[in-house]
């Protein structure tokens, strides 16, 4: 502070110690300050977060004015994109219909109708659980649902959970990356949906080894449980460890929507013992033939209960913040033709586009489908190898035909798929 009275504010010039400006404040440098125009900045401050935050609620209520759609149409929307796994894009519409019923059209004359006639019944939210083998399309549901609803969405990873260490601290970063997604309005990501995939890899390494019992899996279980639930997060805006003197941005997570997804590979032996016990506990044999026949490998999954997670290391609390559980089927060699021809975007449509950019006609026969499809089968990755076996094909065959005017069409056949070289249609001349 200046006692000197001759000195000026260096914003407005107006000389210190009026009633207007009272005592000037000096920075180290030598520049002034007084209260008008300390007054003014703070108005400024408060006129622009005034705006930011109606901004974010516009946001939010232009989302909620929108009708939500049935069960069956979000099923519709899932059918467009995601191929077989029937059974969960049932499961997941019903579960998301009714978790964003709380949000969309809050306020309208029916929602109030319903409030008062049930005025101390909360809805818990419907957090999933998709198992499935790697590449069976758990990640492409969730993103679809996000698209559809037109909510914030990202993918997060909950193995680089584990390796950040100082458990408990860190989840939040998972909330920052739906933060990044909505574009920082807290508002609309509070209604996001957050993919955490590997989820079986924060399991407890065993049940039953309790001196050399793997902790940190079960440390980042404890740390999810919160944001699962509803809590208001501490998020760091630029991520990492939180520290004390760091301002945070507190994210609500009550209405976020937590998918989790995960291979859960040696699930299937679990649950296949316990049915096996179960049955054997009738002691009849007629029960032990009827189970094993209607239960192959593919479809024991479908039959896995909390306590199976339990034994496989996940805490039951953990497997309680996720009251919905649904098993994905591996996809075999007649779902995968399917996805390379049928979604809206499939691959081959990608690359007829493409080629048609160079005026050519590209056929895939029904052989050549059929290859690829082994192909991918024999790799063992899903649906997900599928694009690198056609991307291997395609790139030589890319690389020949933008050079060559003469060629009207472009048919890939069983041999293509084994020798990279197409039939070629010349054109007529
Ligand atoms: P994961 O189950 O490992 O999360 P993804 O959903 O990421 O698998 O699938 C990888 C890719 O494979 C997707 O982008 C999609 O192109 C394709 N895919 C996987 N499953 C299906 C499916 N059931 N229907 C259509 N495409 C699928």
């Amino acid at each position: 502070m200046s006692n000197n009275k001759q000195e000026c504010c260096s914003f407005c010039k107006r000389p210190g110690f009026t009633p207007e400006t009272g005592p000037l404040i000096k920075a180290d440098n030598g520049v002034m300050i007084c209260r008008h125009c300390v007054e003014t900045c703070h108005q400024i401050f408060e006129d622009q977060e005034g705006a930011a935050k109606t901004d974010q609620q516009n946001g939010l209520a232009e989302l909620m004015r929108r009708p939500l759609p049935k069960p069956a149409e979000i099923k519709r929307e899932l059918d467009k994109y995601v191929i077989g796994q029937d059974e969960t894009k049932k499961m997941i519409s019903v579960a998301v219909h009714n978790h964003y019923k709380r949000l969309f059209g809050k306020g309208s004359a029916a929602a109030e109708t319903v409030e008062k006639e049930f005025p101390d019944v909360e809805i818990e939210k419907s957090n999933v659980l998709l198992i499935g083998p790697t590449g069976s399309g758990k990640t492409l549901i969730a993103r679809t649902l996000a698209r559809m609803l037109d909510v914030p969405f990202c993918i997060t990873d909950a193995t680089t959970l584990t390796e950040a260490g100082y458990v408990g601290e860190d989840v939040e970063n998972i909330i920052l990356r739906l933060l990044q997604a909505a574009d920082f309005n807290v508002e609309r990501a509070q209604v996001g949906i957050i993919y955490v995939d590997e989820i079986d890899k924060i399991s407890k390494k065993s049940e039953n080894v309790s001196i050399t019992r793997d902790v940190s899996g079960e440390g980042v279980q404890q740390a999810l449980l919160k944001i699962l639930e509803g809590t208001l997060a501490n998020v760091p805006p630029k991520g990492g460890r939180k520290h004390p003197n760091q301002p945070y941005i507190q994210v609500d997570t009550t209405n976020i929507l937590f998918i989790c997804g995960g291979a859960f590979v040696g699930l299937d032996k679990i649950v296949q013992r316990r049915i096996g016990h179960h049955v054997l506990g009738f002691n009849s044999a007629d029960a032990v033939q009827k189970q094993e026949e209607q239960l192959s490998p593919a479809r024991i999954l479908h039959a896995a209960e909390p306590e199976d997670l339990v034994r496989y290391g996940l805490i039951p609390e953990f497997i309680g913040r996720l009251p919905v559980v649904t098993a994905l089927d591996p996809l075999v060699k007649e779902d995968l033709i399917k996805i390379l021809t049928e979604p809206k975007n499939s691959l081959t449509r990608q690359y007829e586009k493409l080629l048609a950019y160079e005026n050519v006609k590209l056929l895939f026969e029904p052989e050549a489908l059929e290859a690829l499809a082994e192909k991918a089968v024999a790799k063992g990755t899903g649906a997900r190898g599928l694009r690198s076996i056609i991307e291997n094909m395609m790139s030589a065959i890319m690389f020949e035909l933008p050079s060559r005017s003469d060629i009207a069409e472009c048919i890939i056949t069983r041999e293509t798929v084994e020798t990279g070289i197409p039939k070629l249609k010349k054109k007529k001349s």
